[in-house]
């Protein structure tokens, strides 16, 4: 069963309560207030929802303590009043709508299973989807889970090499894509992919030789499918890491994390029965399959799905129009809207939005100010990563948010700060690590395994997996800052941490400050070597638009930073339009450093093209 040990034992939880207190002037008082706090007002069920109850209450089990992703996220709505609820409506680049009730989705998952097992598929093998943000790629993913065979989401953005790599490791069999991507992505590696045995290509007619139409072999099929009957501990997902400091690795789900994915997304998202979901990262990344198919659709929600990439107007329109109450994106979308100015936030109705949160980079505490006054909410910021499958730390509904912090740890999850060595990672000696305590500390964040979405390893990887874990913690390799009230703030990756005369300076304090000031709007520090100090802060910055460079710039932002940060303030300071982004939206700081230092670039498949 899921949450066997340390978990299980978890009664009610309780609200953790925080100060509002970080040293951030008077915006932190603001951004509590009336208006949020009226908008939060909990439900009376919504402060004891422990793994036990919503394990007990909350999922739908099949026969004997099987349990199932799709099943927990489509059939089992169709006994209930959600049956004929639109559960995923899909906005096409030129605006044309798909939807698909419930119902729909259950059948149309049937039919991808029962053609999963018409071309001899066996549960758990790995099913790998090269497609848009379509409703083809919802179907696969779920008609994948339904079956019982493994889902792996790929970014359709990626490259020919980075594709075959990932079904080579990944072990795929089947690949499921649109006819231009085969074009583009899949012909250049046809004959090197020497397990995959089924390519299945989306529009019924003329297929690509050698491929399937999936949209004719969907139009043949069944419609029921009886739900693989898979156990808690069965693999589910086979999810890529960002690769922001280095190989992307192949972390592996199982069908039991779903109860993270309900219970976690009822906290830290604030999910109610009738809200409009939209999550706006692509499933190729794990926020957008976590949150972006599963969590809110076995709460039974409305989930918005946009074909196109960011675009500032479009995506308020989409806000105003479909009515979103709850929207979860990232730093990079949310600097990016700031920087086309809250007048055109102001010039839409966004009166049904009631949440927005935050992940995958450090949010600024501009930014979540910026979103009380542009979009009348502040942001929730929360941290997680591939290998923890949900979120699991969180300025979570019903707790005060702290600008800048990544907020307190979920219930039912606990957090660690670990002693850390020069290089800034947990000191391991003889497979013991020492938990350092309140208050005010640093160290490596960890985790204490057991919580039911944690990663059961990397795929052909296990020394990298062993090396995860020690002491009885998980460790994330990122290192964080815990106050005194518990709130969580970023550090950076332990690979990223500057050491410059005897200081650990996180990347991230430097960057906050840099973008405090009006010229910037984004920045990217990294160490480089310096024979005095071991190593000196160099930053990059881009400028806002209209900004242009100039020496009394680059002047006037060095003497900022210096009166703002004091010794660990950058020594250089450069401009760059382009910092390197990874595709989830993440500053690549090791490729800053690479080019700085003319090191080999190293693995580039999650680099964002410009
Ligand atoms: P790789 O593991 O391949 O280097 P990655 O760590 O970027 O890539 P992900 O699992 O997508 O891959 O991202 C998780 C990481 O993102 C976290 O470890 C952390 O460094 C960063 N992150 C996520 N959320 C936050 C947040 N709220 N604040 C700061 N950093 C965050
Ligand atoms: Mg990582």
């Amino acid at each position: 069963m899921v949450g066997s040990g340390p978990l299980s034992t978890l009664g009610a939880f309780r609200w953790a309560k925080g100060g509002n207190d970080a040293d951030l002037g008077s915006d932190s008082q603001d951004i509590s207030g009336a208006r949020e706090r009226e908008h939060r007002g909990l439900r009376a069920d919504q402060g004891d929802l422990s793994w036990e109850e919503a394990r007990a209450r909350h999922l739908s089990w099949l026969p004997s303590g099987r349990l199932n992703i799709a099943y927990e996220a489509v059939d089992r709505h169709l006994e209930t009043d959600r049956r004929d609820r639109v559960a995923i409506r899909c906005l096409g680049r030129h605006d044309q709508v798909t939807e698909l009730t419930y119902a729909d989705l259950a059948r149309q998952t049937g039919r991808f299973a029962n053609l999963l097992g018409e071309l001899g598929v066996r549960r758990g093998e790995r099913i790998f989807l090269l497609l848009n943000r379509s409703a083809e790629l919802y179907v696969a993913a779920l008609g994948t889970l339904k079956f019982g065979a493994v889902l792996s989401p790929l970014f359709p953005a990626f490259g020919p090499e980075p594709v075959r790599e990932r079904i080579v490791r990944g072990d795929g069999v089947v690949l499921v894509t649109t006819p231009e991507l085969y074009e583009r992505r899949v012909v250049p590696i046809r004959d090197r992919l020497p397990g995959l045995r089924h390519i299945l290509v989306t529009g019924d007619t003329n297929p690509p030789a050698g491929t399937t139409s999936l949209t004719a072999g969907l139009a043949r099929a069944a419609d029921s499918y009886p739900v693989a009957p898979t156990g808690p501990e069965d693999l589910a997902l086979l999810h890529f890491t960002s690769g922001t400091t280095g190989r992307p690795k192949g972390a592996m789900h199982v069908h039991g994390a779903v109860l993270a994915h309900y219970v976690i997304a009822h906290y830290a998202l604030d999910l109610r029965p009738d809200d409009v979901f939209w999550c706006t990262a692509d499933p190729g990344w794990v926020t957008g399959t976590s949150y972006g198919i599963i969590a809110p659709l076995v709460h039974g929600l409305t989930i918005v799905v946009d074909a196109a990439d960011f675009d500032a107007k479009r995506w308020y329109r989409i806000l105003e129009q479909q009515r979103v109450s709850v929207w979860y994106t990232a730093p990079t979308a949310l600097r990016m809207l700031m920087r086309h100015g809250a007048a055109l936030a102001q010039n839409h109705d966004l009166s049904a939005l009631r949440f927005v949160a935050s992940v995958g980079e450090p949010l600024n505490p501009e930014v979540v100010v910026w979103g009380s006054e542009a979009l009348g909410h502040p942001v929730h910021d929360n941290w997680w990563q591939t290998e923890t499958g949900a979120i699991m730390i969180a300025n979570f509904a019903g707790t005060d948010i702290k600008p800048g912090s990544m907020g307190l740890p979920m219930p039912g999850v606990e957090v660690g700060l670990l002693e850390r060595g020069a290089d800034g990672r947990a000191l391991v000696t003889d497979g013991h690590v020492r938990p350092i305590e309140l208050p005010s500390v640093t160290g490596e964040l960890a985790l204490r395994p057991g919580w039911p979405s944690m990663f059961r390893g990397y795929l052909h990887d296990a020394e990298r997996s062993a090396e995860c874990f020690a002491g009885g913690w998980y460790l994330s390799g990122d290192l964080a800052t815990r106050d005194a009230d518990g709130y969580l703030w970023f550090v950076g990756r332990a690979d990223d941490v500057i050491k410059s005369a005897g200081h650990l300076i996180g990347p991230f304090e430097v960057e906050s400050v840099l973008m405090e000031h009006p010229a910037v709007v984004e920045a990217g520090a990294i160490g480089v070597p310096d024979p005095v100090a071991g190593e000196v802060v160099k930053a990059f910055v881009t400028l806002r638009p209209g900004i242009a460079e100039s020496e009394d710039l680059r002047l006037e932002l060095l003497g900022f930073g210096r009166r703002r940060l004091g010794a660990v303030a950058p020594k250089t300071i450069a401009f760059d339009q382009h910092l390197p982004h990874t595709r989830s939206g993440k500053v690549m700081r090791r490729l800053l450093k690479a080019r700085e230092l003319g090191l080999p670039e190293g693995d580039l498949s999650t680099l964002e093209s410009v």
